[in-house]
């Protein structure tokens, strides 16, 4: 793998047809290091943000040996991780998935948010010798999404007096019970995770059930033009506060499942400007590709000019992009801010894609085929540049 001291000097030297897919695994490193300091408990890499070797080796390298994964070809790969603990938090699994991830790749924690998924997961652990005794079962219960931008609360999670049955049977056949719960993915403030908490407490009254186990799940933010989140540390401290105040706190392990703030800024996309219509810029990547989100949830990345110089004077102006395929939702309206002079045949850098960018493009249209490249330089935008020193994210 080719690697580069930044984007305009990998462009330079390969003035590359395809979009470059260009990994900071450095970055990776550093979050997966501020959240493994600075969070009390274990900390679970979800693999279905990225799944990068270059990132998941550096999240490795930091000290990660957790991971949250959700389908049998995420454990197949994942259990390839030396020393990996594999945590199967879908609620809703296949039996032969089920049945494999205990059997054949070691996995023990499940998660689940009804009791036909218990009696699943019971059933296919067992063995002749009868059930399995050594299940870490977490039951996901349905929080509401506060601030965050990808909601995530209609899908999966159970609560009230189903949940509270649901705890207490689960805990007749667990070895470990846990709770979990998904606040919502990009979540911009902590209150939501002490709401959650909260509600996590209410129905351990309920259940009357000893808790071995609290997965506070992901939605941790990375930041983005226009999205400023509330500084990591007070998120990690609301968690602190909210758990201290429970009564299980001494006996409970904890656990959380960050996807997108270890890996956001970890990868960029450079894409070159094929052609220019007014302010329209049709580049060669888009939203069946890395920028599922700017197209469908107009989603703003940061964006810059690497392939020239343009003097400090020249006006940064708004522009829309569009991506290669021939359907028109192929549309990104920004708006990007780029130099007033952008021409067909410049490169940009597209920022922060690392969160699902590369886990979501497909190919549609022959598109979606990308180069690879490392950079070692800073990314575009960054919530640890001073995490080395934590005491910077308490501002
Ligand atoms: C997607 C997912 C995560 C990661 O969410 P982020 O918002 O990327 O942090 C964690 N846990 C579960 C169960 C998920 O489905």
């Amino acid at each position: 793998m080719e690697r580069y001291n930044s984007a305009a000097e990998l462009v330079a030297a390969r003035k590359p047809e395809r979009p470059v897919l260009c990994a900071r695994p450095h970055a990776a490193g550093r979050a997966a290091r501020w959240f493994l300091e600075n969070f009390e408990g274990d900390v679970a890499y979800a693999y279905k943000a990225n799944s990068s070797v270059f990132l998941i080796g550096a999240l490795f390298g930091a000290g990660i040996r957790h991971f949250d994964v959700a389908s049998l070809p995420e454990i197949e790969d994942a259990a390839t991780i030396p020393g990996a603990n594999l945590h199967f938090m879908h609620p809703v699994k296949s039996r032969e998935a089920i049945r494999r991830a205990y059997h054949e790749h070691g996995v023990r924690s499940f998660a689940l948010d009804s009791e036909d998924e218990l009696r699943k997961i019971v059933e296919e652990t067992s063995d002749s010798s009868g059930p399995a005794r050594d299940l870490a079962l977490f039951v996901r219960i349905a929080v509401p999404a506060i601030n965050s931008r990808i909601p995530l609360e209609r899908k999966f999670g159970t609560g009230g007096q189903l949940a509270a049955r649901l705890l207490v049977e689960a805990r007749q056949v667990a070895g470990d019970l846990g709770i979990t719960f998904h606040v919502g993915s990009q979540t911009m403030t902590p209150d939501a995770y002490v709401n959650a908490l909260g509600e996590v407490q209410r129905l351990i009254g309920m259940a009357g059930v000893v808790v071995d186990r609290l997965d506070v799940g992901g939605g941790f933010p990375s930041v983005y033009p226009n999205m400023q989140p509330a500084p990591l540390a007070r998120f990690l401290s609301a968690i602190e506060e909210g758990v201290d105040k429970m009564p299980v706190r001494d006996n409970v392990r904890l656990m959380c499942e960050p996807g997108r703030a270890l890996v956001a800024e970890a990868e960029s996309v450079v894409v070159r400007v094929e052609a220019r219509r007014g302010n329209d810029l049709f580049i060669n990547d888009g939203g069946y590709g890395i920028l599922f989100d700017a197209a469908h949830l107009g989603w703003i990345y940061p964006a810059r000019l690497v392939s020239r110089d343009v003097g400090p004077s020249e006006p940064l102006v708004p522009f829309e992009l569009w991506g290669p395929t021939c359907d028109s939702i192929d549309h990104m309206k920004g708006p990007f801010l780029l130099p007033a002079s952008i021409r067909e045949g410049d490169y940009l850098e597209i920022g922060n894609v690392g969160a699902y960018g590369r886990a979501i493009a497909g190919d549609f249209n022959g598109y979606g085929r990308y180069e690879e490249a490392i950079l070692d330089d800073e990314p575009m935008m960054t919530l640890y540049a001073d995490a080395e020193t934590p005491a910077a994210l308490l501002r």
